[in-house]
């Protein structure tokens, strides 16, 4: 069990509030989702604590008093890992996700890409991959800590992507399985993500088995009837050389039919006997009928 602490960036209001986008506030998308983090990771038996919970908590109205508040938090917790949340915001122009971690910190950076790595496969955001920077969160917490900027709200796509709700959760789940990562630890999805998963599941196993089924009773036919084909086709196969296609078994009394002229083959040569025809010979030359 690890000890994370979540810090959904910026204030409801004061010195330190984040920016703003068609007419979405980065201090509530920032909130949503890291209550959603939160949430996945609780359930996964970690524990949690947060700067902010509540879209209207302020940490501190003055800009440096709302960051030192932050990794001072995190730091007298003692948290194992500290994972900043926020909303790009530049030209309008700009999209997709980022992750940053302090230069130097192995651990920060190892966690970064971890996350980086599900927000670029899981969130169809651009990725932009793993940055350094100086922000203060990250450089002044005491554990591996990541400052993520999720996506760009000034950006009409980025924008559209945070304000749903969907959206907001897939960021949050996919910083979360970059912890698990991180921590070595499965995700133990959702309880709704599983129950999806396993109603999906049941669906496809009916529809396979009920294909499976229909499968055998083809394979079923069509080895009936490769197996009759085989019977008609040894009914109807004739022998007509002594040396070459004819059974073994058959041979000794065919050979000897033929070399006392009971049996003559066609203008060619061919016997055209079938296979019943020579069990009858066999067995009467076998009673004595053909002499020696
Ligand atoms: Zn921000």
């Amino acid at each position: 069990m690890s000890k994370i602490y979540i810090d959904p960036g910026h204030n409801a209001s004061g010195g330190d509030t984040g920016a703003v986008g068609f007419g979405l506030k980065e201090q509530d998308i920032t909130v949503q989702i890291g209550v959603i983090l939160r949430d996945l990771l609780v359930r996964n038996g970690q524990t949690v604590k947060m700067s902010r919970e509540k879209i209207t908590d302020t940490v501190s109205e003055s800009l440096s008093g709302s960051l030192a508040s932050r990794y001072n938090s995190a730091n007298s917790w003692n948290a194992d890992l500290f994972v900043s949340i926020h909303c790009n915001s530049a030209n309008t122009k700009a999209y997709g996700c980022e992750t940053y971690y302090y230069a130097g910190s192995v651990n920060g950076e190892r966690l970064a890409k971890a996350v980086q790595k599900h927000l670029a496969e899981d969130t169809g955001r651009t990725d932009r991959g793993v940055k350094t920077a100086n922000f203060a969160v990250i450089k002044h917490a005491n554990m591996p800590a990541i400052l993520v900027e999720t996506a760009f709200i000034d950006n009409y796509d980025d924008n559209k992507f945070l304000a749903s709700e969907s959206g907001r959760k897939s960021v949050a789940t996919a910083i979360y399985k970059g912890i698990c990562d991180y921590l070595g630890i499965k995700y133990n999805l959702a309880e709704g993500d599983d129950e999806l998963l396993s109603k999906e599941y049941d669906e496809l196993k009916i529809k396979n088995d009920a294909q499976d089924a229909i499968i055998n009773v083809m394979g079923d036919e069509i080895g009936q009837n490769a197996n009759d084909i085989r019977k008609i086709n040894i009914r109807l196969r004739r022998y007509d050389y002594i040396d070459s296609n004819m059974p073994e078994w058959a041979v000794p009394t065919i050979t000897k039919l033929v070399t006392k002229g009971y049996l003559k083959g066609d203008s060619e040569g061919k016997l055209g006997l079938t296979e019943d025809l020579m069990r009858l010979y066999v067995v009467n030359d076998r009673a004595g009928a053909y002499g020696e």
